[in-house]
């Protein structure tokens, strides 16, 4: 069972680019992690990995992820654990735990064995939640171990292929001028796609209906199939129909252009300010989780964030692996502290609570 993984890991591609003394030292600094992963995936092969004797972990882990499979924080967890698992010498599984904005994952999570044999990855709805929801079963701040943030992802507004306007411009119009509002789908109130959308139509004095799904992977399967006119995003999911020209698109929420969709301009540089989302992701195990443990995985995933294998897989989606400093429970800890003041006044003014 673990001759593929080596076999699929040991891939080592040797300095070969060696322009300037930069480029050299990133090179050979990337070759060496490459060795360094490729020998602990030989170790694995040869079972020498569990002659090592480990307290944790003895068993797969459950690494539960609050949206529907293939989107964009099902994509993160799945290279985050790929990757995790070589360092840890276990199994990471999946689990899949959709509903409510992905507040019944956290619920869950929280109530859960402190063993460390449940993880969770969420992103930005941890700090919406408590804004969101009146009757939240748990509170993100104190029923947790924070281990650290992940990863950086930026968000696109995209559209059916059949919907008339081309671009910002026209599309503010079209919604301003015609009769029938528009439908935008989202993965649960609270959820990424759901503040991208809140804050557009403030941003620019819309108004549009909402269909919820489990995810986002199902939101832009029926965005392609015509049954819904906006979503948006996370690079991670919209960066392959962005490219493919599978969906129209009307812009990223970021700052600067995004380099793996660069042809994709910005809200502020098409005049709408004040609209950037960059959706951040952080790892969680219930509270209790012994420290040991979590110094433990907070160790993996410090690695893990420098492997360049997971670090060009999220390149390529248009998504950035968060520094050193970040990755630790004290910097996912300030995140999402700051993320909740940040976000109440907004979800406040917009009215929108749920029970
Ligand atoms: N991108 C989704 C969101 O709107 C969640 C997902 O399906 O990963 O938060």
């Amino acid at each position: 069972m673990q001759a593929p993984l080596f076999a699929g890991v040991c891939r080592v591609p040797l300095a070969t680019r060696m322009n300037g003394v930069h480029e050299r030292a990133v090179q050979l600094e990337k070759d060496a992690f490459m060795v360094m992963r490729c020998f602990t995936a030989l170790l694995l092969s040869l079972g020498a990995g569990v002659t090592m004797a480990q307290a944790y972990p003895a068993k797969p882990i459950n690494l539960i992820v609050p949206f529907a499979i293939g989107g964009p924080v099902d994509t993160l967890a799945r290279g985050l654990s790929n990757s995790m698992a070589l360092q840890l010498k276990e199994t990471l599984t999946i689990e899949n735990v959709a509903g409510a904005g992905g507040t019944v994952a956290a619920n869950r999570v929280a109530k859960a064995n402190p063993d460390g044999y449940t993880l969770m990855v969420h992103h930005i709805g941890m700090a919406t939640a408590p804004s969101m929801y009146r009757k939240l079963s748990y509170n993100p701040l104190t029923d947790f171990e924070f281990i650290g943030e992940i990863a950086d992802v930026p968000m696109t507004l995209m559209a059916k292929l059949a919907l008339p306007p081309d671009n910002l411009t026209q599309l503010i119009a079209y919604i301003k001028s015609s009769n029938a509002k528009l439908n935008l789908g989202h993965a649960g109130i609270g959820a990424a796609s759901h503040l991208c959308g809140l804050l557009f139509q403030s941003r620019v004095g819309v108004e549009v209906n909402s269909t919820v799904f489990n995810g986002t992977a199902p939101a832009l399967a029926a965005l392609m199939s015509g049954q819904i006119d906006l979503l948006c995003d996370q690079t991670t999911n919209t960066t392959r129909p962005i490219r493919s020209g599978r969906v129209k698109v009307y812009g990223a929420t970021t700052q600067g252009r995004i380099a793996a969709i660069d042809m994709v301009p910005t809200f502020a540089e098409q005049g709408v300010k004040g609209f950037e989302v960059v959706v951040w992701n952080g790892l969680y195990a219930p509270k209790g989780t012994p420290k040991p443990v979590i110094d433990n995985l907070v160790k993996t995933l410090q690695w893990t964030l420098r492997d360049p294998i997971f670090r060009d897989r999220l390149a390529n989606l248009g998504a950035e692996p968060v520094s050193k400093e970040r990755a630790t429970p004290e910097g996912l800890a300030k995140k999402l502290k700051a993320e909740i003041e940040k976000w109440r006044p907004v979800i406040q003014k917009a009215g929108v609570q749920v029970d």
